[in-house]
Order: C-alpha cells, then structure tokens, then sequence
C-alpha cells in the first residue's frame, strides 16, 4: 500500500512538472492515462473527452488500436449518460461488458469509470478496463480519480490558453486590419506595435518603427491641439522632450486615467507628400494606477481638410465671379439709361454688347454648376452619337480665334481618323474648356495645338499650349471641383475651378481618360481618350 501511495505521489509529481512545462493537451493526456493505467494495473484505458456535439472522442488511448478504441467510445456514447453512468466508479448496468469486450477485441471483465470534471460540468471520463482478475477496488478508484482530476486541470487549463490565443489573435487581426492607423507606446512612448493603415500613412514598417521614438514615427507640424474629452490637449509625439504623462495615478481616482488627448497636424511622407491627420492618445493604467501603455488612434483627415477649403474656396470663389458679372451689367445698364446723357450709337452698342458677354459668362457658370451637381447626384446623361473630333475642334478654334490677337491655332488630326462615339454637345465643353484654359494660362500668347490619333479601340485627343506649365504635385489634384493651382497668374484669371472637373467627368461619362503632360514653366498638354464610334463604348 505504501508503494502504491510512492508511485502515484511519483506520477503526479511528472504530471505536474509536465503540466507547468505546457506539454501539448494530447501528450499530457496520453501521460496521465498511461500512468493511472498502470498504476492501478489495468490492461486496456481510455479518456474520452465530450464533444461540442455531445459525442465521446477518445483523446488517449492504452492498450488498445486506435480504430477499436473508436468503436468503444461509440458504444459509451450509446450506454447510458456518463453522469449516471460512472459516478462513484460504478460501471453502467445499461452497457453489458460482452458488448464492450466485442467492440475491444479482448475480453474486458472488470471496468470502472470515473468521471472529468471542470467548473461542475461533466466534460470527459477515464475507463480502466481488465481483462480478469479482482474488481477494481476503492483505493484503485481513488487513485483514478485523482488522474482524472488532473487531467481535468489539463484540459481546462488547456482550453482557457485556448480561449486566450483565439482572443489574442481576434484582437491582433482587428488591430492590424483598422482602417485607422493604430499605435501602441510603452510608457516611455516607443512603439510596440503599429498596424498596417499606420505604416502606409507614415511610410515606416511596423518592423523598422518597434522600439524607436513615436515623435519619430508620427513627428506632426503645424499641429493644434484639441481633446476628446474637453482636457487641454498634448502632442505626445511631438518631440523627445514633449511633457510626460503621469507614470502612475491615484487607482482610487479612475477618472484621472480616463482622459484623451487629441492632436491635428500634417505629417510629411518620405516622398515629400503631406498628410493632415487626427491624433487620439489614450493612456492605460492597470488596477494599481501604474501606466501600461499609450494607446494612438490615428485618422488621416486629409480629404476633410481639403472639402473645409474646397468649401471655403467655393464660396469665395463663386461669390466673386457672381458678382463681377451682375456689376458690369448694372454699371452699363445704369450708365445706358441715365436721362442727362445722349449716347452715340457706337457707345450703345459696345455697352450693350458687354452686357450680352457677362450676362452669357452668368449663363455658363450657371450651367457649370448645374452640370457638378448633377454628377454629384449621380443623374448626368450622354446622348451619344457619330462625331468627328476634327470638324468640332475646327468649330471650337473658328470661335475662339475671334476673341485673341496673341494666340495662334494649330489644328493637328491624322487625316483617317474614324468617328467617336460621344455626345458632341458635352465634348464640345470639353474642347470649349480646355482650350479656353490654354489661352487664359498663355498670357504671353503663342501657338495652341489641338489635334487627335487613334489607338486600337480608342481616339486620343490633346490640347497644347506653351503657357505658364503647372507644377508636377499640383496635377494629381487638378481635376478635382473648385482647385485651381495658386499660381500668381489665378488671382488675375477668372475661373472657378470647375471646368476641368466637368472634362473629367464628361470623359470618363463616354469610358475614357484625361490627364495631362506639364511642368512649371512648360506648357500644358491635356490628353483625353474617346472610344471610335464603330467599336461602342468597352
Ligand atoms: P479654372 O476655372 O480655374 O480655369 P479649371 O478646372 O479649368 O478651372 O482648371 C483648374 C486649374 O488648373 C486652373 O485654375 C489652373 O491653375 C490649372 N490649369 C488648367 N489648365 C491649365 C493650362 N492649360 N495651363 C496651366 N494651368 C492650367
């Protein structure tokens, strides 16, 4: 008896070592069967572990091949209910032991079963099984169920690292797929982990950036500080010596730990690109107030930016040319109907013909607008037919060489280009704006060309001038609604920065493309793509 109380004190002594050196649950489960087996002298052991759908699967197997060891389980499932069945290490009356020795392939004369339990759920059983001998006797089970309670321990310990690594890897991947960028510092605010919106907005990988300096990552300029929740504001990767955060605060005062700070600030890329982005800082204290971590919640506002001076622009933009229109025809108007002058024909004339221009100018910018509001709604609509680019554009050219000195026209259209498929009233605002902003941005004049080629399924149209160029950064940005480059020439221009917006739109409308070739100083060549008319719109 001695011995037996030695060797069991001995297995469960392996048991445990093998338990803190996390064993995998299949290996330790083979070892606690193998060594209660053995212990109690039995020849056949099983554990079986009940499924999520109520089934028995075997887990560790003694003494018997896999495949019967499956047949036995089956026939345990179809005895009676476990809890009934073992409790107190008696076997089923339901389940005839000639039953379960058919299925083993052995004879089993003796069996006993004691159950797993976890949290008071009955979640497996072991089965000792001998072929003859004595029955299994109350020490034997007392030292069964001390396996049994170990390998309870195991599993749940098992499915609660389980439970631990599914959590960890669900928050790895929320983490790492946030469509905002996400920073988390240590207390001395070096990165631990950065995602991968945060790595394509700052251009560092989260490799490169673990353990560097935030203010190196995330280094902000013109920033304003703001806060969620009302608390002055702080950068905290502002700089190396950016005041600290409390390393540790009073846990009876939870609320000291509760502030957010938020930041705003443009952030300049490795490529020389700028990104305006909104910065939450978040510490996190754990329960004895001490700082853990700085969480950073990291939103590219650039696009929102961008509409608050698109709408600003917009406003100035179409107030000024509202106005300049509606005054120069109330000052002729007014001028022409003052009852103290008598006006030569001549002078009526060319104050009526003013009126006529600016009240057309009013027209055009009207429809602009009407027509960026219609894409806006998403209810702009082509009637498409049979056009020749060459004949519109000479229609285009005959009308404006009539309004500048400075400026000569240069048609250019191969001589067999085949007919487009386009609504020729939207493309003649095309051609209309295009070469309109050619002569506006040549003040000094000089030759405009417009001409045309194909290339397979598609008709390439283009417009050059040799005027003031635009910027290469600027060009990305052109075709947006109400931009227009800030050059000193725009401030003397009229425009509303609509009318390339519109080409774009009207392009792409008839499945094409627009861009533009430029450089500061070099004159624009603005490209845009139609389908030929025989092949139909792709
Ligand atoms: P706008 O009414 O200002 O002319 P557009 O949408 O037609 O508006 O053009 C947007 C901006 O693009 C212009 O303000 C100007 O800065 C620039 N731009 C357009 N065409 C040219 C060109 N041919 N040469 C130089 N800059 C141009």
């Amino acid at each position: 008896m001695q011995s037996l109380q030695l060797r069991q004190r001995d297995y469960l002594l392996r048991i445990s070592r093998a338990m803190t050196a996390r064993l995998d649950l299949p290996s330790l489960l083979r070892l606690i069967l193998n060594s209660a087996v053995e212990m109690v002298g039995a020849e056949v052991g099983l554990l079986v572990l009940r499924q999520a759908d109520g089934r028995l699967a075997p887990q560790a197997i003694y003494g018997l091949p896999p495949a019967r060891a499956v047949q036995v389980a089956a026939l345990l499932r179809e005895g009676r209910d476990l809890a009934g069945a073992g409790e107190g290490g008696r076997t089923s009356p339901e389940l005839p032991l000639s039953l379960l020795s058919a299925a083993a392939g052995i004879p089993l004369r003796q069996v006993v079963q004691m159950p797993l339990r976890s949290d008071d759920e009955l979640i497996g059983a072991i089965y000792a099984f001998r072929s003859g001998g004595a029955a299994f006797g109350v020490n034997e089970r007392q030292v069964l169920q001390s396996f049994a309670d170990q390998a309870a321990i195991a599993v749940r310990n098992a499915r609660l690292y389980e439970q631990v690594s599914a959590e960890k890897r669900r928050l790895d991947a929320i983490i790492e797929n946030s469509a905002s960028g996400v920073l988390i510092l240590s207390p001395d605010r070096r990165v631990q982990v950065m995602n991968r919106a945060l790595a394509a907005m700052t251009g560092w990988s989260a490799e490169e950036a673990r353990g560097e300096p935030c203010w190196k990552i995330l280094p902000l300029e013109n920033s304003s500080l703001g806060s969620a929740e009302g608390v002055a504001g702080q950068n905290l990767c502002a700089a190396h010596d950016a005041p600290p955060l409390p390393h540790e605060i009073d846990p009876a005062r939870p609320e000291q730990a509760q502030t957010s700070y938020y930041v705003e600030g443009d952030l300049l890329r490795p490529g020389g690109s700028r990104l305006t982005l909104g910065v939450t800082y978040t510490p996190l204290y754990d329960s004895e107030g001490r700082l853990l971590n700085i969480i950073g919640n990291v939103v590219d506002i650039t696009r929102f930016r961008e509409a608050e001076q698109m709408k600003s622009t917009f406003i100035s933009v179409i107030s000024h040319e509202l106005k300049t229109p509606v005054a120069l025809i109330k000052g002729y108007a007014g001028t022409l109907r003052r009852p103290d002058a008598a006006w030569d024909r001549a002078t009526v004339a060319d104050s009526l013909a003013v009126i006529e221009e600016e009240a057309d100018r009013l027209n055009t910018l009207i429809d602009n607008l009407l027509d960026a509001s219609r894409i806006q709604a998403g209810v702009f609509k082509l009637e498409p037919g049979a056009v020749d680019m060459a004949r519109l554009a000479s229609k285009v050219v005959e009308r404006f060489r009539r309004q500048t000195e400075r400026h000569t026209f240069e048609l250019d259209f191969s001589a067999d280009l085949p007919l487009v498929l386009a609504d020729e009233a939207r493309l003649r605002q095309v051609l209309d704006n295009l070469t309109s902003n050619a002569i506006k941005y040549s003040p000094q004049g000089g030759p405009i060309r417009i001409g045309g080629w194909q290339d397979g399924h598609e008709v390439t149209i283009f417009v050059a001038d040799q005027g003031i160029g635009i910027p290469e950064d600027e060009q990305g940005r052109l075709f947006a609604s109400f931009y227009r480059v800030d050059s000193g020439l725009r401030r003397q221009t009229k425009g509303t920065g609509l009318g390339l917006y519109l080409c774009k739109a009207i392009v792409e409308a008839h499945n094409g493309r627009i861009w533009v070739r430029s450089g500061q100083g070099q004159g624009a060549t603005f490209f845009f793509t139609l389908p030929v008319y025989a092949d139909g719109f792709n």
